[in-house]
């Protein structure tokens, strides 16, 4: 089975000019997500993980699923005001502005071993932002992985102090 064939392609999603990558279908199928789920964990070749990031939202599927299955915990970063208890937060370059993300500041101990998870990696502005909150707290990020890495976009760039993995490259 070729996980890929559970990304669709939405043409001028969100708007005019953007093809977007659909991972509904992969969510949707128990089979393919747990084959998506074995290729990140096997990445990882056992290396202690003691908190999983995931990105808001789409981060949040995936990073749940390698949290339990790595036995360790999770930790949502979210757009500003979503979260209850005091945060930190970090701010990255859009195109037109800036964006911010939040994390509770308690969420990671001083040398926790941390994987990053989205489910894209595009121009790298989101995972960057989470890669300096982490390192804001203390916490050693040990590798950065997404389901889908868009190279032509060149994000690896941006974290290029990490290691980075995808499950699939377009
Ligand atoms: P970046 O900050 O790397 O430019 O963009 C990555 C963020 O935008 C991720 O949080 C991801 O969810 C979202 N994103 C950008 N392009 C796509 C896409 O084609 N499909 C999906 N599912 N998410 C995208």
């Amino acid at each position: 089975m070729k996980i890929e064939n559970y990304v669709r392609d939405i043409q001028g999603f969100p708007k005019e000019g953007i093809l977007f990558k659909d991972i509904t279908p992969l969510l949707n199928d128990p089979d393919a997500r747990k084959k998506c789920l074995s290729i990140l964990v096997e990445s990882l070749k056992g290396q202690k993980i003691d908190k999983v990031v995931g990105a808001e939202s789409r981060g949040f599927f995936f990073g749940m699923l390698l949290a339990q299955e790595l036995n360790a915990g999770f930790v949502p970063v979210r757009k500003p005001k979503k979260l209850p208890y005091d945060t930190i937060s970090a701010s990255y370059e859009l195109e037109y502005g800036t964006d911010t993300l939040e994390m509770h500041k308690d969420a990671i101990q001083k040398g926790d071993r941390v994987l990053i998870h989205d489910d894209v990696l595009a121009t790298g502005g989101t995972a960057k932002a989470v890669c300096d909150l982490v390192t804001e707290l203390g916490g050693e990020i040990v590798q950065c992985n997404f389901l889908m890495e868009l190279s032509f976009l060149n994000g690896r760039e941006k974290l290029k102090d990490n290691p980075i993995f995808a499950a699939i490259t377009y």
